[in-house]
């Protein structure tokens, strides 16, 4: 028996108490595209890529950290939404569109694969441009460019979470905001283990492993 009975897309869903909106549009097969979401980690909905409609919310909500509830009715892809949508993407290119779009991580970057799949074209936001970060190539199992990074803590999450490590955290605010390690110091060896985990959950090639040997 389901604990809430609800309406998304037009279609009656029913399920487990705490279940997310996410969890219920996949399970239904509405596919609602995400950023800083993984599966494996704690959401936090702070990309808001998946905001969704729920009707008599005053503002649109972030569909993987907000559980379903009896009664509502939810749209994943009105006019709303998608233009929300777009221009988060817009946003987030503004301040990432650089080397990555003209080397060979361009292709497995979630962020210019998630602009094509919302056609999202160049951005046209004049924003302050977040700081340059140079590349930071002293750990022998990180490289970090942090110039390519959209503060979506996929990173901090899966080291605390799965590596228990807690390598990495949020520091400085607004266009400052970075994720560093300790008082924002390069990551070297004494910090951190070759696990490789938060490259694994890096979208779009901050991290990534060593070019060459770092002694
Ligand atoms: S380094 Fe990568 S995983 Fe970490 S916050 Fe930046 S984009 Fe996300």
């Amino acid at each position: 028996m389901s604990d809430f009975k609800a309406v998304l897309d037009g279609s009656e869903v029913g399920g487990h108490e705490g279940m997310t909106i996410l969890e219920a549009a996949e399970k239904m097969g509405i596919h609602i595209p995400t950023l800083c979401h993984s599966a494996d980690l704690t959401p936090d909905g702070n990309c808001r890529i998946c905001v969704v409609e729920v009707e008599g919310s005053p503002r649109l909500v972030a569909s993987c950290h907000t559980p379903m509830a009896d009664g509502m009715v939810i749209h994943t892809r009105s006019p709303k939404v998608l233009a929300a949508r777009k221009a988060i993407v817009e946003l987030l290119l503004s301040g990432h569109t650089g080397p990555c779009v003209t080397d060979e991580c361009a292709k497995d970057c979630e962020l210019h694969n998630l602009a094509a799949e919302l056609e999202v074209g160049p951005p046209r936001f004049q924003v302050r441009k977040r700081r340059f970060y140079p590349v930071e190539e002293v750990s022998p199992y990180v490289r970090r460019d942090m110039s390519r990074c959209i503060l979506c803590r996929r990173c901090v999450r899966a080291c605390a979470e799965i590596a228990k490590k807690n390598v990495f955290s949020m520091a400085y605010r607004g266009f400052q905001s970075k994720v560093v390690v300790d008082c924002d110091v390069p990551l070297d060896k004494e910090f951190c283990r070759d696990c490789g985990i938060c490259i694994d959950y890096c979208p779009t090639s901050a991290l990534t492993k060593p070019n060459k040997e770092v002694a």
